[in-house]
């Protein structure tokens, strides 16, 4: 009888693993016109619908036929975490219990969520927590783009908890629309490891949630055979690179996946990188207290850097970084910052935001994976 059901259910269609051409096949192919796909994606992508009952533009008889043949999928939030600098850890369950955060920066009046692409990480960096997880599994595209979904949904909710503080009014006062305007590729996992589920990710945001490709970060390791293929198959996003180091040893020694893919290659790899009008690369560089953070340093990577259209982000490592690595002192920092300015480098200083509630940059390990 179980067995029965669950093949009942292995042949219905998850509606939010369809992209926009497969959805209006779904439909016709079912004897629907075309605006019913409009009508599901509405309700999925924008209503947030987490099951057919909610796609009320159907009747009551057709959405029982609907439910015959498909259904949508929910990943369901587990915990959520509020830090005292506004920022939210989401801890997400996916369809076999496996478990996934993700990140919401409120700034201004832009609300980033940082999101997962895999579950763990099997490129053990040293400096983050996710790596010391591994890999257990790639997410499905459907499941990247839920996180979205999911958080919207929490969004529009009136007794939402988030800190109002930080946001924007209108003219009258009144807060601005609460939804996610950006987002970024940092939180659990190497997307380009994951490539083709994230590339079909990066559509349906772009494609169904109306996010514009301009506020779509995707960070990276380095991965490098993929690297070429993200701007010939995705959408036409901003690309951000662990950089963290300006040799090939202290870079290796930190993040393994640098023997693999060495440092030279890497910068190789970007200056080919195709960027439009106005676009530039960024390069996450942690902070480290005796890894990477010296005026020789500093010096290496102007020359690394030379020539290309980027920004430099100095991220003081957190403090919870494990293997007994600390973040470099504000001094350190600072005259770090200061040769890349002289340098004529655009340099930042990023600091994380929700450390109280683990929810900052690496800090990203749920507890039963
Ligand atoms: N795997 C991808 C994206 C996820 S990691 C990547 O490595 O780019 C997202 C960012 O968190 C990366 O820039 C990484 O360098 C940073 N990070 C990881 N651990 C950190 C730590 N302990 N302190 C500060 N930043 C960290
Ligand atoms: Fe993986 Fe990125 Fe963490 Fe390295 S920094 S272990 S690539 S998630």
């Amino acid at each position: 009888m179980v067995a029965g059901i669950f093949s009942i259910i292995m042949s219905k269609t998850n509606l939010k693993s369809l992209s926009k051409d497969e959805m209006f096949d779904f439909t016709v192919s079912h004897g629907l016109p075309r605006y019913r796909a409009d009508q599901i994606i509405h309700r999925i992508y924008e209503k947030y619908a987490s099951s057919i009952d909610e796609i009320t533009e159907f009747s009551k008889e057709l959405r029982k036929a609907l439910e015959e043949l498909a259904f949508i999928s929910c990943i369901r939030i587990v915990k959520r975490l509020v830090s005292s600098d506004g920022t939210e850890k989401f801890l997400f369950s996916l369809d076999d219990g496996r478990l996934i955060e993700s990140v919401l920066i409120t700034d201004k009046n832009r609300l980033t969520l940082c999101i997962s692409s895999q579950v763990g990480c099997a490129l053990g960096c040293r400096f983050c927590r996710t790596g010391k997880l591994g890999l257990t599994r790639n997410l499905k595209s459907h499941e990247i783009v839920d996180q979205v979904i999911a958080v919207n949904r929490i969004l529009a909710e009136p007794d939402v908890i988030t800190s109002r503080a930080h946001l924007a009014k209108d003219k009258d006062g009144v807060f601005l629309p609460r939804k996610i305007t950006n987002i970024v590729f940092m939180g659990m996992g190497e997307p380009l490891m994951n490539f083709d589920e994230v590339v079909e990710a990066l559509w349906k945001i772009v494609i169904f949630t109306g996010i514009s490709r301009r506020k779509i970060t995707l960070s990276t390791a380095g991965i490098l055979p993929k690297l070429p293929l993200l701007p010939q198959q995705a959408p036409e996003i901003n690309l951000a690179v662990s950089l963290n180091a300006t040799t090939e040893a202290s870079r290796s020694g930190i993040m393994p996946v640098n023997r693999k893919y060495p440092l030279a290659a890497l910068i190789g790899a970007c200056e080919k990188f195709p960027l439009g009008p106005g676009r530039r690369i960024t390069f996450e560089y942690i902070m480290i207290k005796g890894v990477n953070d010296t005026p020789g340093d500093a010096r290496r990577l102007v020359k690394l850097l030379r020539g290309l259209r980027c920004k430099i982000n100095l991220i003081p490592l957190n403090h919870d970084g494990p293997d007994g690595l600390r973040p470099s002192s504000e001094k350190n920092i600072l005259e770090f910052q200061e040769i890349l300015d002289l340098n004529k480098m655009t340099a930042l200083i990023r600091r994380s935001k929700g450390g109280d509630i683990s929810a900052a940059c690496g800090q990203l390990a749920s507890p039963q994976l």
